[in-house]
């Protein structure tokens, strides 16, 4: 038996003529087709010399192929590891040297850009509608899946570099597996759902937390080649689900087109990946009437925490534990007092496996008994809610006392003519660190005195930002990560 893939298929099985996938320009696809689709690549993977174990490196635009690749990769007993898309060749160099994998996928324009760096691999391209040399190899010759048991790696996904260089999470059958029942469960999916997929599938997102689901529910999916206002007003009135990052929801707040008429037949709307503004929230909820559900996850753990279905959903907190994930808060090597500030840890059988090629960081990162050290700040309320404070990385200290970003965040956001800030520690000759506030107005008439006199009247002078500056957006990925790094680096010499 191979476990993950003859569970996520089995529905597949059962129910060939279910449609999977909805396209805006392309043709309904059937849960047979896809599953045949994937078998018959399977096939063409194991006759390129795949073996079980081996690494599939695919870095192509999103498609159904690239999906039905992710399964084929499964069910030939390798282990899928997509790589961002927008990766340029000198960073795919760094991901294919250290993944080693025995086949590489790539679009077919950077086909010979890619063909050095993929050393002894074999290379296939893929393209957007589907067509390449990895479809062309297809025969009618399909698979019996290669048998694969629960601990056996599924995939390994590159975190998304926002602290420092990516590092490769190895993810188990199981990891995926027990993720996936146990949101299809707590979000109450059935095959009713028409989810709108409208994420990358190089991210664990939309490759694992969306498109997983919706397989094993037998959920249909409204499938978009990326984010598009225009695609998802139009798929809003027939479908049931939407599955984004917090810039999905404020982009399509700036559409008049947005009202509870046009979201009737909606059930439920996930935010995560990055935090989400309470003043998004709120919007969301006044022009919708739908209360967004905010998760919490990372590539190493899929999903940890989520805001209850039928409870209330607690704005800037990112609900409890789901089942089966242990979570607690510690500082020092102990747990906090109910309500402090500290490292979040958690543990389950969501919970990866190590990372790739680096004995050392996992060991720095994943206790003996399991606990993993995820770096996020967070607390947990007296009801229970858990809410990220910011990354452990990001925490500022200024003349030894610990400033957390998010606590001036919060403030420099309710102002007037605020529309959202990051808060970043600058290398200072006094101080080692000090507060810089990067504010984007809402209102052109903001100034930088009227923030910093808002922070010294409710703030300690150790934390009050020792420069404010405006800016006309925050530097943000394609998951919608504001990137401190970056504003840290472009900054750096601030005082120096
Ligand atoms: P790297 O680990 O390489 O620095 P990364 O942590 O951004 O990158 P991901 O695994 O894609 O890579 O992102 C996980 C992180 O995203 C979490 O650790 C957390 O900081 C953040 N995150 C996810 N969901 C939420 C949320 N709902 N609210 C706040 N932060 C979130
Ligand atoms: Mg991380």
């Amino acid at each position: 038996d191979n476990y993950l893939f003859s569970r996520l298929t089995a529905y597949a099985k059962a129910h060939p003529d279910k449609p999977f996938a909805e396209q805006p320009d392309a043709p309904s696809q059937s849960y047979g087709a896809t599953l045949h689709n994937a078998l018959r690549l399977a096939a063409v993977l194991t006759e390129a010399g795949l073996n079980p174990g081996d690494r599939v490196a695919v870095q192509v635009d999103k498609s159904l192929t690239a999906i039905e690749l992710y399964l084929a990769t499964v069910a030939a007993g390798g282990i899928f590891l997509p790589l961002n898309t927008a990766y340029t060749a000198s960073e795919l160099a760094y991901f294919l040297d250290d993944a080693a994998p025995s086949i590489v996928v790539c679009d077919p324009d950077r086909e010979s850009e890619i063909t050095p760096l993929a050393n002894t691999a074999r290379l296939f391209t893929l393209d957007k509608r589907g067509h390449g040399t990895l479809t062309a190899a297809l025969t009618d010759m399909i698979i019996t899946p290669v048998p694969r048991s629960a601990d056996d790696l599924a995939a390994i996904l590159y975190t998304s570099g926002t602290t420092g260089r990516s590092k490769g999470a190895m993810l188990s059958h199981d990891n995926l597996y027990s993720n996936s029942a146990a949101l299809k469960d707590h979000w109450r999916f059935t095959e009713n759902d028409v989810l709108i997929h409208a994420l990358p599938i190089f991210h664990t997102h939309g490759l694992f937390v969306a498109t997983n689901i919706a397989l094993i529910s037998g959920a249909t999916l409204n499938f978009m080649n990326g984010f598009s206002a225009e695609q998802i007003i139009a798929a809003l009135p027939t479908s049931t689900c939407l599955m984004g990052v917090p810039t999905f929801y404020t982009r399509l707040l700036q559409d008049p087109r947005l009202t509870p008429e046009l979201c009737a037949n909606m059930r439920l709307f996930v935010s995560g990946s990055a935090p989400m503004l309470v003043d998004t929230h709120e919007q969301w909820q006044a022009r919708t009437g739908h209360r967004i559900l905010e998760r919490y996850g990372m590539t190493e753990t899929n999903m940890n925490t989520s805001n209850p279905y039928d409870g209330e959903r607690r704005a800037g907190t990112v609900g409890m534990p789901l089942p089966g994930v242990e979570l607690r808060i510690m500082e020092a090597e102990s747990e906090v007092e109910q309500g402090e500030i500290g490292t979040i840890e958690v543990r389950g059988p969501n919970v990866f496996k190590g990372y790739w090629q680096m004995p050392e960081k996992t060991a720095e990162e994943l206790r003996p008994d399991g606990w993993f050290i995820t770096g996020d700040l967070g607390q947990i309320d007296a009801d229970g809610y858990v809410s990220i404070v910011g990354r452990g990385k990001d925490l500022i200290i200024t003349g030894g006392f610990n400033v957390y970003p998010k606590e001036l965040e919060s403030l420099i956001d309710d102002i007037d003519g605020v529309l959202e800030s990051a808060v970043i520690g600058v290398a200072h000759p006094d101080f080692g660190e000090a507060v810089v506030a990067v504010v984007v107005p809402s209102n052109p008439a903001l100034s930088a005195e009227a923030v910093q006199a808002v922070a010294a009247e409710k703030l300690a002078k150790f934390k009050q930002p020792k420069h404010v500056l405006l800016l006309s957006e925050l530097p943000r990925n394609t998951m919608g990560k504001v990137q401190k790094k970056a504003l840290r680096d472009t900054y750096a010499n601030l005082f120096t």
